[in-house]
């Protein structure tokens, strides 16, 4: 049996984790083997969308260790090619390019544009164009394409040619691109930046920036995608389409694995050898994300998120009600946010850690909101019982505020 001092002792804390450590999971529970069960609204940040030990990804998990575990890319393997045209048959993309996370996904997005740029323009067209408070991940370029400072501060110097306009604020935008501009790229909510949804008409423009001045469109789908938000892709809400998206998250259902999806003419911006990854593509990854991909991809899965989102977002604004906490409900499907009335900004780490007191995992999106991603097929009661147990936990806030 371990302990957070066994944590700190031996694992570079990175991450504060909560004083909970489960030893199980089943559905939309998490259990620590000592009595205590979790309702989970965090699903591992959008990843284990289909609920913890899943038994028919569980199957296909297993069917694909008794047959083929890895390769690497000097040879195909079947799983990949099935899931690259699930992928492409589903979507406005014709191609796919697999790697392992979300940070790698989006890394290969940005510099797929950029060669692209580089192979048909000029080497000056080189410039990303991305937005404030946007999270891309943590690998160097992809800090660099965030918004949020802090996630560069110390890491100095980062890539270069990339600068960011104000979301959803189409004239901020307007001033950065121009010829010189490879790609622009942008969440279709902002997850990590607070939970705050693209304007149609914002992403609208967008797209006539980039047909303006041949830059191409990248939405960072790695939160939004895999029925998130009530369609297979949160482009599919809008008017227009992307000329890349990254994917991630969810795409596994817990076992790690990332995508780009490109359509056609772009795709060339890549050649044999401009780019890879040992793993990526591997067959114990897409054999799961094969069944993932056809258990979410399915219009009974897409209506049971509306339902969901119905009924959560409805008892969280009847709790809200009475207690008077938050400004906001804020999202799209199940990716929910809650924005902290004035007098309790930056306190949502605070109530994270009060919910899993009360056996509810919530999450924080910026530290003045936070943010619910439960499982997409999570039983309706455990919602009931889920946010009952948050209704406590933020009565237990508001009595520990007042004090
Ligand atoms: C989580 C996330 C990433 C980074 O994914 P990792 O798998 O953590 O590298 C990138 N973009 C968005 C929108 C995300 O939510």
């Amino acid at each position: 049996m371990y302990s957070l001092d066994d944590y700190n002792k031996y694992l570079i804390n990175v991450y504060d984790p909560l004083e909970f450590i489960p030893t199980h999971g089943n559905g939309s529970y998490l259990y620590d083997g000592h009595g205590k069960d979790v309702i989970d609204f965090a699903s591992g940040i959008a990843v284990t969308s289909l609920g913890h030990t899943n038994p028919i990804l569980i199957d296909s998990l297993i069917k694909q260790a008794h047959t083929l575990w890895h390769t690497s890319n000097i040879i195909a393997n079947y799983p990949q090619i099935e899931l690259a045209k699930k992928l492409v048959n589903s979507t406005c993309f014709d191609k796919a390019f697999f790697c392992n996370s979300g940070a790698e996904a989006v890394e290969a997005c940005l510099k797929l544009a950029r060669r692209y740029a580089y192979k048909n323009y000029d080497n000056k067209k080189h410039n990303i164009v991305s937005f404030e408070q946007s999270f891309h991940g943590r690998t160097l370029f992809t800090v660099t394409a965030g918004g949020q400072a802090k996630y560069r501060e110390g890491f100095e110097p980062v890539v270069g040619g990339v600068n960011h306009g104000i979301f959803n604020d189409i004239e901020s935008a307007r001033k950065l691109i121009n010829d010189n501009t490879a790609a622009v790229i942008v969440e279709l909510i902002q997850a990590e930046g607070g939970v705050t949804v693209a304007q149609i008409d914002f992403i609208a423009e967008l797209r006539k920036l980039c047909d303006k001045f041949n830059s191409l469109l990248i939405f960072d789908e790695v939160q939004t995608g895999m029925g998130r938000t009530g369609k297979l892709f949160a482009y599919m809400h809008y008017p227009v389409t992307p000329d890349i998206i990254a994917v991630a998250k969810a795409l596994g259902g817990g076992f790690p694995i990332g995508a780009i999806l490109v359509k056609e003419p772009y795709q060339t911006g890549f050649d044999i050898g401009s780019h890879g990854t040992t793993f990526g593509g591997n067959p114990l990854a897409c054999a799961v994300a094969n069944t993932c991909f056809d258990l979410i991809n399915q219009p009974a899965t897409f209506a049971a998120v509306e339902e969901r989102a119905k009924l959560f977002v409805n008892r969280l604004n009847d709790i809200n009600n009475d207690l008077n906490i938050y400004s906001q409900i804020c999202g799209k499907g199940l990716l929910i946010g809650a924005r902290l009335h004035h007098q309790y900004l930056g306190k949502s780490r605070d109530i994270v850690k009060l919910a899993i007191k009360h056996n509810v995992l919530v999450l924080t999106a910026t530290l003045d909101v936070n943010r619910f991603l439960p499982a997409l097929n999570i039983p309706l009661e455990d919602i009931t019982i889920g946010l009952d147990r948050f209704q406590a936990a933020l009565t237990q806030f508001k009595q520990e505020m007042v004090l």
